[in-house]
Order: structure tokens, then C-alpha cells, then sequence
């Protein structure tokens, strides 16, 4: 629960992630109440926002109502966060038990300006289930942040709690889809077409029984089979391209160039009115080595809007509390690094200092994510949505973080603690 529940933050340029220019926000409990111009009518109305707040009314609820008046000076502030591919109870396994990464901390995410997260498991979905999931998926929504999670893991058949896909959609609140299910990968299940295509089926029909995002979340791995699995699934299936959600795309090069290849194609089949053709791809936010063969998930976004491919259709994840394992060509687990969620708001703020204008890049991080996950609540600031926020230096680096309404981060300093990081501090 918010200190107290209304807030008035005054002069922030907003970018909601659409530049609405300087505004004042009220918040009421973890919502954003009112968006309007400030400095007591210098901006017009417009959609996203109303005029300003006259004087004597800020004044009024002030004295009467006890509205907590913040400045921020013209300091930037955009829409929380949305990691939509986070390990949650901590990923990793492969090389053995020692490798088992911990799970996530409230703060991990917080200082990173993250306020939505969506969990996964991932290659270890033995050790791990889809209650364990849930469970540190509710641990966080009771702690301050917004979070949902996939149901399944990298494994066919799936790893669910209600014994099926559909059932999981249906009758748990948090899940909103199911993966991430790992093809093109020595650690896949090695699905054929036929079985992907039921299990996104499930997923589909799921989606829409429980008014869920019901995608099928795939983790691609190194595979020479690339993308082919997705593709045949498309062209075969009466199944929206929107079910099939890839994700790592820019892990090697070859794979990126596939991915903008097969994205150009179902682009102009859709402008040929062939139905069900917007398709939705995610990056991730790992660290890339000089003489890697793979993008940086800046590069890669740049990329893909240079090429004037959907903007509304990628999003960047962090990819945390997932090991990053490095094998050998025998599949030998050799070295081991682990996913952070500072990655991502690392990403935004590279993207700002090589001039990219943030309202370009902002929507891959906030506002895309959440309407294809179907979060009705997230990713833009305006009336009546949660009040997650950010506010950015100079930079583009996030200094202060606000979760459903309370402040979580202040001054780069995290005043809220996720249950067992106390005993730590
Ligand atoms: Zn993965």
C-alpha cells in the first residue's frame, strides 16, 4: 500500500511512451488518476492528457484532501519497465545442481526500473515446476511489483499445474501463456511441427476462453533449423502468427537475419489481406562479446525499425535469473553467467546515448509488451492505468522508480526490500 495514497507529481516531460510534454500526475492508490498540462495551463489538452490543474484546486487538495506535492523539475519520466522473460525462481542446471541459479530478489528489479515481470521456467523444468512458478510470481505481487508467468518450460509435453495448457490459462489468474518451450536447440524436446502446433493450440484456445495473451512463448537456440519450425507453422495452420512468440532472436547473427527475413514476408502477406499475419518478436538483452556472432539487443532494435518493420511488434527482455551457459561442441557445459535485469534499462540508456529519440525506442521496452501479453493495466501512462513509473537522469539512466504507486526506488538508493533481502542489508 502506497505511504500515502494520493500524490501529485508536478512538471515531469512525460513520455507515455508518446511525448506528451511537460505534465502534472495525480496518483490515487496504485493508480494514475489524472494526467494533465503543467505550469497552470502553459500545454493544451490533448488525448493523453487533460489541461491543467488550476491553482486554487491543486491548493484545494492540498489543504483538504492531503495530496503529497512532488517537483520533478522537467525530469523525464516514462512507463515502468515490462521484462516479459525473466526466471523468476532462477533459472540454469545445465552443468549440474551447482549451477541452480538462486531465485530473483524484489529489488533486482526494482533498481532496474522494472515494475511488470513476466517468469519462466527454462531448461530445467524437472527441479522446477509451474506451482514453484506461481508461487514466486504471487511472492512479487505481494512484495509491490505486477507480475504473471508462463506456464510449461522448455519440454514437451508441458509442465503444468491443472494437467493441461488450457487448464492452466483458465483457471490461474497469473498465467497468460505458455513457455519458454526451446526449439532449434540440443536442449529442446527436438517438437515436430505436428506437436508445436497443438500446443499452440492450446494455447490459442486458452487465450481465449481466459481473455489471455495464450502465446506460445519459444526459446530459439543455436540450431541450423532456425526459425523453420515457426514459418511452417504459420503457412500451415489456421493458428494467428501472434501465437508463435520467439524470443532470443538476436543470438546469432544468421538467426536475426532469418527473423527480419520471415518478419518482412508475413508484413507484406498481411498487406495483402491474408488474415493473422502480425507477428511478434522479442530480443534479449544479453551481454555480447566483441568477436561473438550475435547483436546486441540495441543493435538488433535499431535494426529492425531502420528496416521499417512493425514497431508495435518487438519488445527487449533481460533474460534474468537465467544462466548463460557457454558449451562446448560436444554440449559439455564449459562456463556459466547469469541473466541481470539491469541489462534492460543498460539497453534503453545505450539507445539514448547513441541519439536514438526515446520515444522510438521507449515502446519496445513498455507499451508493445504489454498489449501482447494483454496487460490492460500496463506499459502507458494515463488515466487509469497502474502507476508504474520512471523517472531518468540526464543519461536515460532510471533514478527513481515508482511500483503501483509507492516508491520503490529514490536517487538510484532501493527504499523497499523484498522480504529476505532485509536480513541482508
Ligand atoms: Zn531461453
Amino acid at each position: 500500500m502506497a505511504e500515502t495514497p494520493l500524490i501529485l507529481l508536478l512538471d515531469a516531460e512525460l513520455y507515455a511512451p508518446t511525448p506528451c510534454g511537460r505534465c502534472d500526475l495525480l496518483i490515487a492508490g496504485e493508480r494514475i488518476a489524472w494526467v494533465g498540462s503543467a505550469g497552470g495551463g502553459a500545454g493544451a489538452a490533448t488525448a493523453a492528457k487533460a489541461g491543467a490543474l488550476p491553482r486554487e484546486l491543486r491548493d484545494g487538495l492540498v489543504k483538504h484532501l492531503g495530496v503529497k506535492v512532488e517537483e520533478l523539475r522537467g525530469r523525464r519520466v516514462i512507463p515502468g519497465l515490462i521484462d516479459g522473460h525473466t526466471h523468476l525462481t532462477g533459472g540454469g542446471g545445465e552443468g549440474g545442481f551447482k549451477n541452480r541459479v538462486p531465485p530473483m530478489v524484489l529489488s533486482k528489479f526494482t533498481r532496474a526500473g522494472i515494475t511488470t515481470v513476466v517468469g519462466v521456467l527454462g531448461t530445467d523444468d524437472v527441479t522446477r515446476d509451474t506451482a514453484g512458478l506461481v508461487a514466486a510470481t504471487r511472492s512479487l505481487r505481494e512484495q509491490g511489483l505486477s507480475a504473471w508467468c508462463m506456464t510449461g518450460g522448455y519440454h514437451l509435453p508441458p509442465r503444468t499445474l491443472t494437467g493441461t495448457v488450457r487448464g492452466d490459462l483458465v483457471h490461474v489468474d497469473c498465467i497468460v501463456g505458455c513457455g519458454e518451450v526451446a526449439i532449434s536447440d540440443h536442449r529442446s524436446s527436438q517438437p515436430t511441427l505436428d506437436e508445436l502446433l497443438s500446443l499452440a493450440a492450446d494455447c490459442h484456445v486458452g487465450g481465449l476462453l481466459a481473455q489471455k495473451a495464450g502465446t506460445l512463448h519459444l526459446h530459439l537456440g543455436d540450431g541450423k533449423r532456425g526459425l523453420a519450425l515457426i514459418e511452417q507453422a504459420v503457412a500451415k495452420s489456421e493458428l494467428p502468427a501472434r501465437t508463435f512468440h520467439p524470443t532470443h532472436l538476436n543470438r546469432r547473427k544468421a538467426l536475426f537475419e532469418e527473423a527480419l527475413a520471415l518478419a518482412a514476408r508475413l508484413r507484406d502477406e498481411e498487406r495483402r489481406g491474408v488474415a493473422g499475419r502480425a507477428w511478434h518478436v522479442d530480443f534479449t538483452a544479453f551481454p555480447v562479446a566483441p568477436d561473438e556472432d550475435a547483436f546486441t539487443a540495441d543493435v538488433a532494435l535499431r535494426r529492425w525499425l531502420d528496416t521499417g518493420l512493425p514497431a508495435e511488434r518487438v519488445t527487449i527482455s533481460s533474460d534474468s535469473g537465467g544462466s548463460l551457459p557457454e558449451f562446448d561442441g560436444e554440449g559439455c557445459c564449459v562456463g556459466m553467467g547469469v541473466g541481470d535485469p539491469a541489462s534492460l534499462p543498460d539497453c534503453l540508456a545505450k539507445l539514448v546515448a547513441a541519439g536514438q529519440p526515446l520515444e522510438r525506442v521507449l515502446p519496445a521496452f513498455t507499451a508493445n509488451a504489454a498489449d501482447l501479453l494483454r496487460l490492460p493495466t500496463k506499459g502507458y501512462i494515463e488515466a487509469g492505468r497502474d502507476a508504474d513509473l520512471c523517472v531518468l537522469d540526464e543519461q536515460g539512466r532510471v533514478t527513481d522508480v515508482m511500483a503501483r504507486g509507492m516508491w520503490h526506488v529514490r536517487d538510484g538508493r532501493a527504499r523497499v526490500l523484498g522480504t529476505f533481502e532485509r536480513t541482508e542489508a
